[in-house]
């Protein structure tokens, strides 16, 4: 055995305790670190013959990168959408680095850790109070969520028209129908070679709504003749959390022949709420949805699922198949991850997921959700009552969207977010919303409390004198 490895391997006891050590440090903390750091990276790495050891390495890593680890897991880092991560999702996480597992199979090697992605599926669709006729999975985002849920709807268009996609090929384009999708899903319909072009945009309805327009949509629909396509819809748009109506939708669909896919990245955590849940009422109807899980699940990066309905099982084997098993007869019989989503070996990305379901349950999930939403209203009564804030849209449910009053300029608002975000103390990120520069704060982190959201606007007003200051003169 190498020399470096046999002397870690002799002190693993030791070093997992320095790492617990520092761990708990962090986490203790978080609510006191810098949201922000100047990421000033000099020297040029190079890597060392024999290597330092795992001791020296911990400590060149929190000597060159430590300070600027930014708090994203806390309670003021309300940019993009920032999840943090439960107690118990970050024991599953460790968990899943120390046993490795590699997880395809429900049968031979890795049988127990494919199950326990099938039953934390099964946990999921209990939170989101879905039906078990969905057949789901761990990817390691929402864009590849998007991906795999668009590549079965690929190849159920194909279907359609008698064509195997996955094996042929495309030519000609398969129309995608959307009013506000997310970056990630045009993303997706580039790696699938739907081409990013072929988006036919759906009108939003009037004023400061980013749902379809249901009558435009009825009449593209119309206008297709029959012609299959597939619709993705919004489940919680990112500027202002808008949800496209799910029971038109799935009354549409007895009408028309599209797959129905949802992007609900964070906006299916409305379901765990029950004064929120009308908002997805309508969606076991879809043929897919995609759920991020390391946003409002608040496990540790890289999680996320895909919903697919439990009939399209074949078309997304036709989509994804690694080899070529009989279990297209059976899919069970032979049942391996493998042939159902973009990755081959994997991580046993359920576990943290598994953890914090069992550790909190539907009334964790139901106060971390409420406690969210609650938190985006107080800040945006808060901007409702400024002279100097204004809200772009209502609150609707998680995250305020808002520009500064008086100007409109991207320019000014970048000057205003600088400020705000340099004292480490809260971090949002800008946006474009229906044609305004704007600011968005995303409230999904379950350690976020009404004090931080009095911190938030004492720093929102300190960020805006100093850019006036900076303004007048
Ligand atoms: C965050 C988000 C995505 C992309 O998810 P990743 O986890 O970053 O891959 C897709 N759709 C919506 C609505 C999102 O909020």
């Amino acid at each position: 055995m190498n020399g470096q490895l046999k002397t870690d391997l002799s002190q693993l006891g030791n070093l997992l305790e320095v790492i617990r050590l520092q761990c708990a440090e962090v986490l203790q903390s978080l609510g006191n670190r810098s949201t922000s750091a100047p990421a000033l990276i000099k020297e040029s790495p190079h890597l060392d013959d024999i290597g330092i050891g795992a001791n020296e390495t911990l400590r060149l890593f929190n000597q060159r990168f430590e300070k600027m680890m930014v708090a994203s897991a806390g309670p003021r880092y309300l940019g993009f959408v920032t999840g943090g991560s439960t107690p118990a999702a970050i024991m599953g996480d460790w968990l899943t680095a120390v046993y490795d597992q590699n997880t395809q199979a429900l049968n031979g090697n890795g049988d127990v850790s494919a199950r326990i992605e099938v039953e934390t599926i099964q946990l999921l669709l209990d939170l989101f109070r879905l039906p078990h006729s969905f057949f789901g999975g761990f990817v390691t985002g929402a864009t590849m969520s998007n991906f795999t849920c668009l590549s079965v709807a690929r190849q159920w268009v194909g279907r359609q028209k008698n064509r195997d996609i996955a094996r042929e090929g495309l030519s000609g384009t398969l129309p995608v129908l959307s009013a506000t999708p997310h970056s990630s899903a045009i993303k997706s319909m580039a790696m699938l070679g739907l081409g990013s072009n072929n988006l036919v945009k759906i009108q939003t309805l009037e004023g400061n709504r980013e749902a379809m327009d249901m009558d435009d949509l009825e009449k593209k629909l119309a206008a297709l003749n029959g012609e299959p396509c597939t619709v993705i819809c919004s489940g919680g748009t990112v500027n202002t959390v808008d949800f496209d109506d799910m029971k038109a939708l799935s009354g549409l669909k007895k009408k028309y022949n599209f797959w129905w896919h949802i992007d609900a990245a964070f906006g299916a955590f409305a379901a765990c709420s029950p004064i929120h849940q009308h908002l997805v009422e309508g969606w076991e109807e879809a043929d897919s949805i995609t759920i991020d899980c390391h946003k409002w699940l608040n496990v540790p990066y890289d999680s996320a699922i895909f919903l697919v309905k439990e009939e399209y099982r074949n078309l997304q084997v036709e989509s994804f198949q690694n080899s070529n098993a009989p279990y297209l007869e059976d899919p069970l019989a032979n049942f391996s991850y493998m042939n159902f989503l973009p990755e081959n070996s994997r991580r046993l990305r359920a576990l943290p997921a598994w953890f914090t379901l069992n550790a909190y349950g539907k009334k964790g999930y139901c106060d971390i959700v409420e406690n969210s939403i609650e938190l985006a209203k107080q800040l945006g009564e808060k901007i409702e009552a400024s002279q100097v804030f204004h809200l772009l849209a209502p609150v609707r449910l998680n995250t305020v969207c808002f520009t500064l009053a008086e100007v409109v300029e991207q320019v000014d608002l970048h000057q205003f977010l600088d400020k705000l975000t340099k004292e480490g103390k809260v971090f949002m990120t800008p946006t474009v919303f229906k044609g305004y520069a704007g600011i968005r704060a995303a409230f999904v982190n379950w350690r976020t409390t009404a004090d931080d959201i009095e911190l938030v606007w004492q720093e929102m007003n300190r960020a805006y004198a100093a850019f006036k200051k900076q303004t007048v003169k």
